[in-house]
């Protein structure tokens, strides 16, 4: 089993023309309602590859928060740890223009409940995991804590640090798999990312705080594996680009539930690159997300 802990959010999406100035008043397309939220789009893609997946995390009493609920429920997710809380659930006001810019502002709502003492109410559905899964778009405190259940009890932890955001060493110390992109590789490890020379760099300043594995995701050129006695590339899949939302969601998850069928990671990250892949020749965050019948019947080459 793979324990989820992290963000549901309803994105509110609005196609414009251009920005709106301060002041300012434009009209845009319809809006569209989309569930997301990296730990609810963590639980689905795990789930859609037949993961078997709970989510630990909050909502709102509001109308939103039982949509955000029944669409984890129709992806097969436990979300018998999903509480509800009696304030607005989290949302993203987002607006897109026809060159795919975007504006986004997040109202955090019932992610910003989840608390240490929320986590320990669930620290079974912790520890009897094989693999914790977080990100971090819930309050640091819970993370932590968390990981500490996790780890007393033996359960791998793969952290996928995005929003990017420095991080203590006493929580890099205890994460097995760390997930970054280029972006929060550097600001994780204090140096510059931009060749392969510096992925490597940045990785080992990881290793050396006490983190056991970084794999670091590079777009179509494909993930940077790095732990102490392994430090290969392992290539993307050639596939036509729509849309990179949540492409390093579904790689997440897909590596979560490649570990924790015991796949080795050299292994693990190879599935994760085919979900990846696919995850961006579909437009949207969750509807994007593959079944796991799509990735074995894909003709990846
Ligand atoms: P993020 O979206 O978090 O910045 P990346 O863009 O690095 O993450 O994408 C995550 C993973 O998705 C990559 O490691 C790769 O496996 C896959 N991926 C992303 N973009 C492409 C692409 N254009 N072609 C093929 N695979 C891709």
């Amino acid at each position: 089993r793979i324990t989820v802990i992290g963000s549901l959010n309803m994105d509110m999406v609005i196609q414009i023309d251009s920005f709106p100035l301060p002041g300012q008043t434009v009209l845009g397309g319809n809006l569209d309602y989309i569930p997301g939220g990296k730990g609810a789009n963590q639980a689905v893609a795990a789930a859609r590859l037949k993961g078997d997946v709970a989510l630990i995390g909050k909502v709102g009493t509001d109308a939103f928060g039982q949509v955000l609920l029944d669409n984890l429920l129709k992806n097969g997710v436990d979300v018998s740890a999903v509480k509800r809380e009696n304030v607005s659930s989290g949302v993203a006001l987002i607006t897109v223009t026809p060159s795919g810019e975007n504006q986004i502002v997040v109202s955090p709502g019932a992610n910003s409940l989840v608390n240490a003492d929320f986590v320990q109410e669930h620290e079974n559905t912790i520890r009897s995991a094989q693999v914790l899964l977080l990100q971090l778009e819930t309050p640091l405190a819970a993370v932590k804590r968390a990981v500490e259940l996790a780890k007393e009890a033996g359960v791998l932890v793969i952290l996928n640090p995005a929003p990017a955001q420095a991080l203590p060493e006493s929580l890099l110390n205890q994460v097995d798999v760390l997930t970054p992109n280029e972006t929060e590789l550097s600001i994780l490890s204090g140096v510059p990312v931009q060749n392969m020379v510096e992925v490597y760099t940045a990785s080992r300043i990881l290793l050396e705080k006490g983190t056991k594995c970084v794999v670091t995701t590079l777009g179509d050129k494909g993930a940077f594996l790095c732990s102490p006695n392994i430090n290969v590339l392992i290539p993307g899949y050639s596939v036509k680009a729509i849309d990179t939302t949540a492409a390093g969601d579904s790689f997440t998850a897909a590596l979560a539930v490649a570990v924790a069928q015991g796949k080795p990671l050299p292994k693990a990250v190879k599935f994760a690159n085919k979900v990846g892949a696919l995850t961006v020749t579909k437009k949207g965050a969750q509807p994007s997300l593959p079944l796991l019948d799509e990735v074995e019947k894909y003709p990846f080459k």
